[in-house]
Parts: structure tokens; sequence; C-alpha cells
């Protein structure tokens, strides 16, 4: 696999010409984007397309995410509609996907079959030049094998991948850590089919909003899947009382011969219990959590993590610790 560094504002083209030309010759290229690394083919040639699906062992009914540089491209592959236009309008560049009819050019193989196509204009300075010098959208879904956490460093995609895919595009870490929001436009109320940084409370301004549950699967097909999963077990503590109880847990753990580690926001790094720090708010929480689950994993069996209220951010934050374990309020 070739590895190309840039820094994360720096949109060298004779670097970037590289990943270009193979993602215009039906390869694959890891890239960063501002929410987590994905993992590109030209999203309108099937055969690159189906290797996304090979390489990550991600079942087909799963649809990608189509990714573009410029408006125009929107209407090259879409139907959008006036609610989708609004909020293309609003967010994009940024972490907000869009659902919306879509246009016969888009394979079959990419939308999983659907009628429908998931839009999303990355703000990541490198994303955006890379999209623009393939001269194609790029289908990209987050750059890790199906299952395990999505990655936030190109280290993260070596991990799972190594010379299975052709390259990766470093530009260091993720600013955001979560996957994007996905929007269904083609019903209203609109349907957050999936939690990010753009929040519920931010779509609310302008639609109303329905928050389709993880245990109603049939829209978003990528729902029904276990997600965002270390090896080890992961034990979500939330409440007031959770800073006590995860300390507790751990001990207990302990005892019965089990190696626990502790993810939480400014842990008690003294007692001897491998322990990440989240952080001292959300957006650090978020921006942190998969790499957590991922340094973690390589010494401990289970994992406590303090689970956050689920506003703002903390929502997608929640949606993430639901699918990697279980949940307890204290
Ligand atoms: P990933 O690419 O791994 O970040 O996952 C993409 C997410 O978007 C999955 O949860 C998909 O189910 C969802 N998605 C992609 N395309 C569509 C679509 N046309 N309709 C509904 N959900 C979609
Ligand atoms: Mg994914």
């Amino acid at each position: 696999m070739r590895v190309i560094r840039l820094r994360k504002d720096d949109t060298d083209d004779a670097k970037l010409r590289i990943p270009a030309e193979i993602i215009r010759k039906g390869g694959l290229v890891a890239f960063p984007t501002e929410t987590v690394y994905g993992l590109g083919a030209d999203a309108l040639n099937e055969r690159a397309v189906r290797r996304i699906f090979e390489v990550k062992g991600r079942p087909d009914d799963n649809p990608l995410i189509v990714h573009i540089s410029d408006f125009e491209e929107i209407y090259r592959i879409a139907k959008p509609n006036r609610v989708a236009l609004k909020l293309i309008d609003e967010f994009f560049p940024g972490p907000l996907t869009v659902v919306m009819e879509k246009r016969e050019v888009v394979p079959d193989a990419t939308t999983g079959g659907l009628k429908t196509v998931a839009v999303r204009m990355p703000s990541h300075k490198v994303a955006l030049r890379l999209i623009e010098l393939s001269g194609t959208p790029i289908s990209a879904p987050s750059a890790n094998r199906s299952g395990r956490p999505s990655p936030t460093r190109a280290e993260h995609v070596i991990e799972d991948f190594g010379d299975e895919i052709e390259c990766v595009v470093d530009a260091g870490k993720t600013e955001i850590g979560l996957e994007s929001t996905v929007v269904d436009t083609t019903v209203y109320p609109i349907e957050i089919l999936r939690p990010g940084a753009v929040t519920r409370e931010m779509l609310e301004e302008l639609f109303d909003v329905r928050v389709v549950k993880t245990s109603e699967v049939a829209r978003s097909p990528g729902m029904k899947y276990r997600h965002y999963s270390p090896s080890a077990d992961v034990v979500v503590i939330v409440g007031r009382d959770a800073r006590w109880e995860i300390a507790r847990l751990a001990e207990k753990f302990r005892k019965m011969g089990r190696n626990p580690g502790i993810a939480a926001m400014k842990p008690d790094l003294s007692i001897d219990i491998p322990s990440y720090d989240l952080g001292s708010n959300l957006d650090q929480y978020a921006e942190r959590l998969f790499d957590a689950f991922r340094s973690l994993d390589r010494s401990c069996d289970v994992i406590i993590v303090e689970g956050v209220e689920e506003k703002g951010i903390g929502a997608a934050i929640m949606n993430r610790l639901s699918k990697a374990g279980r949940i307890y309020r204290v």
C-alpha cells in the first residue's frame, strides 16, 4: 500500500494526483474527511465499487455514501427536492449526508439496489481536492473492516487493510471523529437515519424531524448490523454515579480474572487500570472515542465506558456506544 502524507490543509496537487489516478483506474484509496477516514472508489464504476464491499467484508445490501466536490454533481447523480436543496444550502460542505432519489448513472452496487442515493460534500480540503482531481464522485464508506470501529487516523486504516488496498492518504487525525449525520429527504418529516455532528437540534430549526430508532431497520440497511465494535466487551455506564460505578466495576472484573480498561472523561490515572482520557467536552469525546476503542482493545478484554447525555452530539455518541456494547443507567 502506498502512503501519501500531507498536512490537513495541504492540497499538494503533485501528491494528490497519485491517488486520483488510482481512483480513475478503478482502484481503492483511503482518505481523510472531517468525520472519519473513508475507503474510496469511483462511485460510477460498478467493478470498483464491488471491490469496496469485498475488501471491507461489507454486506452488499448496505449502501455507500457518494462524496462530491461541487454542487453541480448533485444533479448528475440525484434528484433533490426542495427540502434537500435547503439542507444542501445550509450544511454542504460538512458532516451531513442527504438521501435523495437517484439517477440512472449511479450503479445498483453503490446504492445496494435502492432507488435512492446518499450524497455528501466533505469540508476536508484534502478530500475535496482528491475528489476534484479524480473527476468523478467517490463512493466511500468508513475505511475499516466491517464491524470494527471507524478509523480516525491513517494508522487505523493500515491496521485493518495493509496491502489489500492501493493507497492511503494520511493527513493526521480527523476532526469530528464520528461518521456523518444521515438524513432521508424523500419523506416528511425528514428522518435522521444516523445521528452525527449535524444535530437533531440544528435540523429542527429548519424542518420537522423524526429520529429513526435503531430497531427500525428497513430504511437504512446499514443500521441493522453490529458496528463500531472492538473485540473486547463494551459496558457503558451513564448517570450521576457513573464514575463511582465505573471504578467499582473495573475492580470487580479484575477480581474475576479479566482485563478491564476504562474510557472516561478525565479518568483517575493514578489507579493501575489502563485508562483512556476522552477529554473534557463532548467534541473531544467524539473525536477520541474510536481511537480509545482501538487502543484499549490491544490490552483489555472488557472496556468500561462513561456514557453521556443524549443532547447535541451526545446523541451521536450514545448511538455509537449502543451499537458497540450494552448501556446501563445508574
Ligand atoms: P458508512 O458508509 O459505513 O459510513 O455507512 C453509510 C450509512 O449510510 C449506512 O448506515 C447506510 O445504510 C446509509 N445509507 C447510504 N445510502 C443510503 C440510502 N440510499 N438510503 C438510506 N440509507 C443510506
Ligand atoms: Mg461504516
